[in-house]
Formats: structure tokens, sequence, C-alpha cells
């Protein structure tokens, strides 16, 4: 074993106290020393736990500096938590700046995990769960924000994004005339008293919202593109016509099939009968 100390990821809860893990807690009352965004924040998870440990912030605004700091910490053989405001650390906080100082060394990383906004958020959206993409907060200035949802528009997956409530409006906006108007899920204070997920589409989203003024941590997560998107597609096509469509652009009978009732949502038996009942005609 090397003389190298341990950065520990140390999962904390998002709202609720109780969502930390057992591990976690063992951790942090063996290390030497956490480190955390907000150590304020992090002493009343402390104090309801009963750790006592010594604190030092690392933050946006002081992460070159201190992560130098916790470095040499950490190869002088120290064990460091490292904790976020709420959530995973390393996730839209300067969190994976440290772990990659610390891999670059050789340090040994382990991650504790527990909970995440975007999870928690994706998985109570409703939405498809499969394939999904993580966006973090989208740019604060406008025109950026809009070029990088265009960016954004052909993605199929189901989008996840962090937003502050003060812009919460202008991006449901932004995201109705860039993406059009979409399924959505409102995430509001997850895990927390005021829990609320709000399930519907983009206007409506716009809509309510514009009535209940946005207060407190949201998290989006917003339907990938529609079938209607892809290449090939057959926007008002019948699915027969669609398959036939598809087998002039090269693919196999058997592959446009598939690929159709894929897009239509239908099961394959069903595209087929149609298919084959227009060519008995
Ligand atoms: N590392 C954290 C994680 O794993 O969830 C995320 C850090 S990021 C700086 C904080 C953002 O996460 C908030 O601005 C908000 O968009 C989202 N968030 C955090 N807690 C939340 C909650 N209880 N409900 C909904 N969104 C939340």
């Amino acid at each position: 074993m090397s003389g190298k100390g341990v950065l520990y990821l140390c999962a904390t809860p998002i709202g609720n106290l109780e969502d930390i893990t057992l591990r976690a807690l063992r951790v942090l009352k063996e290390v030497d020393l956490i480190a955390a965004e907000d150590t304020r924040h992090t002493k009343k998870l402390l104090n309801h736990y009963g750790i006592k440990k010594p604190l030092l912030s690392y933050h946006e605004h002081n992460r070159r500096q201190r992560g130098r700091e916790l470095l040499s910490r950490l190869l002088a053989g120290q064990k460091i938590a490292l904790v976020t405001d709420a959530g995973t650390p390393g996730i839209s906080d300067p969190g994976a700046e440290l772990v990659a100082l610390a891999v670059a060394e050789g340090i040994p990383v382990v991650a504790l995990p527990g909970p995440s906004a975007a999870i928690t958020a994706l998985v109570v959206s409703g939405l498809p769960t499969s394939s999904f993409c993580f966006e973090g907060f989208l740019p604060a200035a406008r025109g950026a924000r809009r070029r990088r949802l265009e960016e954004l528009k052909k993605e199929k997956r189901t989008l996840i994004f962090y937003e502050a409530p003060h812009r919460l409006l202008e991006t449901l906006a932004d995201m109705l005339e860039v993406l059009g108007d979409r399924p959505v899920a409102v995430a509001r204070e997850l895990t927390k008293v005021h829990e609320e997920v709000w399930r519907g589409k983009l206007a409506g989203a716009l809509e309510h919202f514009r009535q209940h003024p946005p207060r407190g941590e949201f998290t989006l997560v917003v339907g990938g593109a529609p079938p209607e998107d892809e290449e090939g597609s057959g926007a008002g096509l019948s699915p027969a016509a669609h398959v036939a469509l598809l087998v002039e652009m090269g693919y196999s009978k058997k592959e446009a099939i598939k690929e159709v009732a894929r897009q239509h949502r239908l099961p394959k038996r069903l595209v087929y009968e149609e298919v084959h009942r227009g060519e008995e005609k």
C-alpha cells in the first residue's frame, strides 16, 4: 500500500436528512478531514448525526488553491471525504476537478453512492429511462442557452436539466420554442416537505409556473426528440407506406418492419400484417 491517503466522494441527502447511507456516515466519522462546498450547510448534517470533524471549504471560487492544498494533504496520507451541498459530488459541482487531480497523482478515489437530483427526478418523471442524457445547467445567457437547445433538438434520449428557480420560466419558454411542445416532468424540492412533480407538456408547464411562481430547487426531465424527427421518418404515412419508404432507402423488409413498429409504437406483427395485406391487393 502506498503512503497516499484516500479521497472519498461522499453522496449526501438532496433534502431529506435520512437519505444517507450507513457507509457514508461511517466514512464521515473515520476520515481526517471533510471538504465541503458550504461548511455551514454540511455542519447541519454532521450535527444531526453527531459527527465532529475538521471541515474545510472547497467550492467554485476557491477550487484552484484549495484543490492543491487538499491534494498535498492526500499525498501526505490523509483520508479526506468530499461532500457537496446536496447529492453526489462531481455532478454539476467542482468535485470532478478534485477527482481529476487525485487520479493524476495516483491517489485512490472511492465513491460512496447515494442520492443525486438527476436520477431521482428521472425515475419519478414517468418518461423513458432506458437511455437518457444529463445536461446539468443550461447556459444562463439566452443566446447560448438557445444554441445549446438547438444542438439537443435531435437528441432522442430523455433529457435531464438542472435549473435555478429564477430562470425556470425563461428556460421553459426557450425549450418550448426550440424543442416543440414535448412531454416534461418538473421535479421540485425532491425528498423535501414540499416535494412536487408537475407532469405534462412544456406549454402547460410554462402556464402552470407563470401562475405559481417557481420557488425551491428544480430538475427538469424532458422527453427526447419524437420519432418524426428521425431520418427516413414516415410522418403522416401509414405503417405500410412507411415500410415501403424504408425499403426504398435500402432497408431489408424485415428491418423496415422492425423500425416502423418501433417508430409508430406498434407491435411488429400488426405492421407485418398491414404490409402483407397491401401486397395481396
Ligand atoms: N451534485 C448534485 C446532485 O448530485 O444532485 C447537484 C448539484 S447542482 C449544483 C444543484 C442543482 O441540483 C440544483 O440547482 C437543482 O437544479 C438540483 N437539485 C438539487 N436538489 C434538488 C431537489 N431536492 N429537488 C430538485 N432538484 C434539486
